[in-house]
């Protein structure tokens, strides 16, 4: 068979020869040591936690090491092509400070001299590269219909194509070349599928970062590299782009892993030495029978990046959570160094847990309440007033009018050693301190209390006091005693029957007149924040 003559046949019109595009992708002048990596979502108008969770890995080994950190759009699959899509990626990735040092925005700036970053706007290089496989006999044309289409992760289907296995079934492997010119002729649509050496028993050593060496069967699909639309498949563009695009570590998903053996034969094939990879473990959660599953962008909210985004998660405890997950050394970290910034801690991409992830949105929460715990109140202010202009529209206006008050609300019980932990999103602001902001309607009193909190409240019009929270504190003691209550702990336990309760049960009347709940923040700076006005006008709903 003339190759040569094959590949000029399939691609008469290539723009581009393998060399002439090497030429435009010049080795990365690189620091020693330093790492490029890249993000390479499908523009699905999705981002899966699990995406993210790679992305995070890639943005700090390129960034702790002094490298390159780049966004590449994998559009090939134009079905699931949503417009307006990269735009949300490029958002997510930026709202959490992975800013990628190349990226492509459609219809817009290009960033980076690798590009183009979306993978339909490469058509031409990945043709090129198909000649030439073809020229060296290393791929063949494919006419069957199964090929149309065919999406590069539906493996079943690819699997027909297998050598050795099906080899003399497989119409196309063996065509010659007057058979390919008679189907060109009659306009038959074509893939281009690699040739592979491979015998369904030889093993290969490969290896990952993470895992270390893994030996696995040598590749033996004739996997499809273009799809009859020229288009290439996951397979062929991961070769191809991250080659030239000069990729050190692939970190992606472990759903990859067994591709492994065609991506080194593909790659060998090509002439191009693979990269490092980290292959990330899926995520997992447990269900409501304690069940372990994967996450999924169907059945979870919580896989999909725009959760957090919406719900008002904070974004340093987002990442903090997920940096906890890849790196089992963090919680030790931050315990010891509560104030230090995320920067300080010494992430390990490639170390990242042998343990399955298990996402437990319970221990986020809690990371986040510490997380927020520590931020001054201006600093809740503008998150709070960021997240509620994209996600909250209609508390804007008065979260800007308001400013002062509002930053004073989130600064009750603040500065002090022992910090309130209770928010851990900002979209729980406005049920949690809706008494700051009217009066509430819900009071947590037991029937059989009523009277009894009508009479204190009575009682306590006489010694409301908010000039200082000693005096305040004095005067509830005043009236505790005034009414029966025990402002001496230690009596109060030895001679319960002595009394009707104690200063706590006096305060917890003032507190559930004043906030309708049992449980507030330091109800003395409620009191004096809401004023005495307010004050008075809550307890007289009552007394
Ligand atoms: N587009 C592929 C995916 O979303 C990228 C995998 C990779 O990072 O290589 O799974």
């Amino acid at each position: 068979m003339d190759y040569q003559k094959l590949a000029d046949l399939l691609f008469p019109d290539n723009k581009y020869t393998v060399e002439e595009i090497e030429k435009k992708y010049p080795k990365r002048q690189l620091e020693k040591g330093a790492y490029v990596t890249r993000f390479a979502p499908s523009p699905t108008g999705f981002m899966h936690l699990g995406g993210f969770f790679s992305a995070l890995i890639d943005f700090n080994i390129a960034k702790r090491s002094g490298g390159v950190f780049y966004l590449r759009i994998e559009d090939t699959d134009q079905k699931r092509e949503i417009s307006g899509a990269s735009a949300v990626i490029m958002n997510i990735l930026t709202g959490y400070g992975l800013t990628p040092d190349e990226y492509e925005l459609k219809g817009g700036v290009t960033v980076g001299d690798y590009g183009p970053y979306y993978q339909t706007e490469r058509k031409e290089i990945y043709k090129a590269y198909a000649k030439k496989l073809v020229s060296e006999g290393k791929a063949f044309p494919c006419f069957c219909k199964k090929t149309e289409g065919l999406n590069d992760v539906k493996k079943k289907r690819e699997k027909k194509f297998s050598v050795g296995i099906n080899e003399d079934k497989d119409p196309c492997r063996n065509l010659t070349l007057e058979q390919i010119e008679k189907n060109l002729k009659e306009k038959k649509k074509f893939a281009i599928r690699l040739r592979s050496n491979g015998d369904g028993v030889s093993k290969v050593k490969l290896y990952d970062t993470a895992k270390g060496e893994i030996e696995m069967t040598a590749n033996c699909i004739d996997a499809i590299l273009l799809k009859n639309d020229l288009m290439p498949t996951y397979h062929f563009a991961h070769a191809i782009d991250d080659t030239l695009m000069g990729t050190t570590v692939v970190v992606r998903g472990e759903e990859w892993l067994p591709s492994l053996p065609l991506h080194y034969e593909i790659f060998n094939a090509l002439g191009f030495s693979q990269p490092k990879y980290i292959h990330t473990p899926l995520i997992y959660k447990f269900n409501e029978k304690g069940n372990k599953i994967k996450l999924s962008k169907r059945k979870h909210p919580e896989a999909d990046m725009r959760f957090y985004e919406k719900e008002g998660y904070d974004k340093q405890a987002v990442m903090e959570y997920l940096i906890n997950l890849i790196n089992s050394n963090f919680e030790n970290w931050r315990r010891a160094n509560p104030t230090a910034e995320l920067s300080e801690f010494p992430f390990n991409g490639f170390k990242i847990t042998a343990n399955t992830p298990i996402f437990d949105i319970v221990k986020l929460n809690d990371i986040s309440k510490d997380v927020i715990s520590r931020y001054s109140a201006e600093k809740c202010y503008e998150e709070l007033l960021a997240w509620a202009r994209e996600n909250s529209a209609e508390n804007v206006d008065y979260l800007v009018k308001d400013r002062e008050y509002v930053t004073k609300v989130l600064n009750i019980d603040r500065e002090k050693p022992k910090p309130r932990k209770d928010i851990y999103k900002w979209s729980m602001f406005f049920d949690l301190f809706d008494y700051m902001f009217g009066k509430p309607h819900n009071f947590e009193i037991e029937e059989n209390k009523k009277s009894d909190f009508e009479d204190a409240l009575r009682e306590y019009k006489k010694y409301l006091n908010l000039s200082s929270k000693d005096a305040w504190f004095e005067n509830v003691k005043k009236m505790a005693n005034a009414l029966g209550y025990a402002t001496d702990n230690k009596d109060y336990k030895q001679n319960p029957e002595k009394y009707k309760g104690n200063v706590a049960t006096v305060c917890e009347y003032i507190r559930v007149a004043i906030t309708g709940r049992k449980n507030s923040p330091d109800l003395f700076e409620i009191m004096t924040l809401l004023g005495e006005k307010e004050v008075l006008e809550r307890i007289s709903e009552f007394a």
